[in-house]
């Protein structure tokens, strides 16, 4: 399998327990290089733009509203198979129906302030990052 990057978000409830850390030994306990990282507070433009493909959906306002209330922390990781490796440590979106062990498993508070973002694809994985870094802040 080829090495990747995904893209990875430590979002308002994680951040607001100080889970930082917490989340980021699981998530190189597993194998992935965290190789971009800053804590930023996102923007409502910056919300409904990554979100865009939620537009229609009845909690969007809600999601927007949540991703700007607090720090999140963005990331990208890089590793073997990264995109389908983070979705499994992250575990399922809601905590409830997640694996033992998983991210959201141990550390997420409902479907919603669900702890962590993890892209779902290669294409999706590119343009989140594009998103948010440019390449001279990516070190491999
Ligand atoms: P994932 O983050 O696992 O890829 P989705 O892409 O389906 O999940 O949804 C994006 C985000 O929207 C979720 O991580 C969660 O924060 C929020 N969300 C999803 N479903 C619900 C829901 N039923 N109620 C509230 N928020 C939700
Ligand atoms: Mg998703």
């Amino acid at each position: 399998m080829a090495t990747e990057r995904t893209f990875s978000i430590i979002k308002p409830d994680a951040t607001e327990r100080n889970l930082t850390g917490a989340v980021n030994a699981i998530i190189e306990k597993a194998g992935l290089r965290i190789v971009a990282q800053k804590r930023i507070l996102m923007t409502r433009a910056q919300a409904e733009t990554f979100y865009a493909v939620h537009k229609a959906r009845p909690f969007f306002g809600e999601l927007v509203d949540f991703m700007t209330s607090g720090p999140v922390v963005v990331q990208v990781l890089e590793g073997e198979g990264a995109i389908a490796k983070y979705r499994d440590v992250m575990g399922a979106t809601d905590p409830s129906k997640a694996a033992e062990g998983t991210i959201r498993k141990v550390h997420a508070k409902s479907i919603g302030e669900n702890s962590v973002h993890g892209s779902d694809a290669a294409e999706t994985a590119a343009i989140e990052i594009a998103q948010f870094f440019s390449g001279n802040e990516i070190v491999g």
